[in-house]
């Protein structure tokens, strides 16, 4: 169910707030460009080429609020692994939000509906538990300094939960329970993609904002990594987002994927009830899964113009931004 007060809301920023000749409004609720940055600290998130995600690229396309996911890598050491966590909050702030007056930082439904015409948006995510350890201060700490969607996992375990690429494929552990608890008091997504089979629905049971960032459908590509039908319903039935990401393997069995295979995932999770629920989630700086005609943000508008001729105009907003904002829990 979608409230008339929520399309409202969405209805009136559109009117009112992000008038200005933009028409095009992407919300893309997945990238690594921080792992990117934090890699190598030379990089500039200004005009780095090999980043698919800069501001140079981004000041001229149509996404207006990107999601940028702090991912700590394996080979760091656990004793190190909040530290890198923070080192990417302060990236966020020092490369990405501070030196662009245009770029706002988003921590909530508000903030996105307020940004005008020239401005974008930023949202800081968490992908993975794994830097928190088990410690719930440093969760809260993260969520303090501006994180609204957790990850609970990535492939592997950690004490949380099981990732999918986890052979034993157990669920929420104790310890988990008490972060999903945490995350919903103070109204944070907890980000389903990458969990076990069994964490998943362990976290749907108590879960208050659901969501799956980066995400595609089981039934079209079966890989691990995918949704099955009983999970993409079951985010539906919870008016949960869903992400579609661009990673050609998540999109194709034989990874020879393009954007239309995109929109046939976007088509497949609506079929199955979720015009209110699928987003996009790019998954940029974040995969060597690349996908034909979508490189990089360069070419977001090439695909948004063959969203707009696939999709149905209420559709087409929907995906592109509306899901993302009336799914986004703190007003
Ligand atoms: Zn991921």
């Amino acid at each position: 169910m979608v409230t008339n007060l929520s399309k409202n809301i969405v209805g009136t920023v559109k009117r009112n707030l992000w008038t200005g000749g933009i028409r095009d409004l992407i919300i893309d609720s997945h990238c690594d460009v921080l792992l990117k940055l934090w890699e190598k600290p030379g990089r500039s998130f200004y005009n780095s080429p090999d980043l698919r995600v800069n501001y140079q690229k981004w000041i001229n396309n149509s996404v207006k609020v990107q999601c940028f996911a702090i991912f700590i890598p394996e080979h760091v050491p656990s004793s190190e692994q909040y530290n890198v966590a923070l080192k990417m909050v302060d990236i966020f702030y020092e490369n990405i939000v501070h030196p662009y007056p245009e770029i706002k930082h988003i921590t909530c439904k508000q903030d996105i509906l307020d940004l005008k015409h020239n401005e974008k948006g930023a949202v800081l995510t968490l992908e993975g538990c794994h830097p928190i350890g088990e410690d719930l201060v440093k969760l809260k700490t993260l969520i303090r300094l501006g994180v609204r969607a957790v990850g609970l996992t990535w492939n592997q375990a950690n004490a949380v939960c099981d990732g999918i690429g986890e052979e034993r494929g157990a669920g929420l552990s104790s310890f988990g329970v008490e972060v999903v608890h945490v995350l919903n008091s103070h109204m944070i997504w907890t980000d389903v993609s990458h969990l076990s089979y069994k964490g998943f629905w362990d976290t749907m049971k108590i879960a208050h904002y659901p969501m799956a960032s980066h995400s595609n459908a089981y039934s079209l590509t079966p890989h691990p990594r995918n949704l099955r039908d009983l999970q993409v319903k079951e985010l539906i039935h919870r008016n949960a987002y869903i992400g579609v990401t661009y990673v050609a393997d998540f999109l194709r069995a034989n990874g020879e994927a393009s954007i239309y295979d995109v929109i046939d995932h976007i088509q497949y999770i609506v079929s199955l009830g979720g015009e209110n629920s699928v987003g996009l989630g790019s998954d940029f700086d974040g995969t060597e899964s690349i996908i034909k005609y979508l490189y990089d943000y360069q070419d977001y508008d090439s695909f948004v113009q063959l969203l707009k001729r696939t999709l149905s105009p209420s559709l087409y907003e929907n995906v592109t931004h509306e899901n993302f904002i009336r799914a986004f829990p703190q007003k």
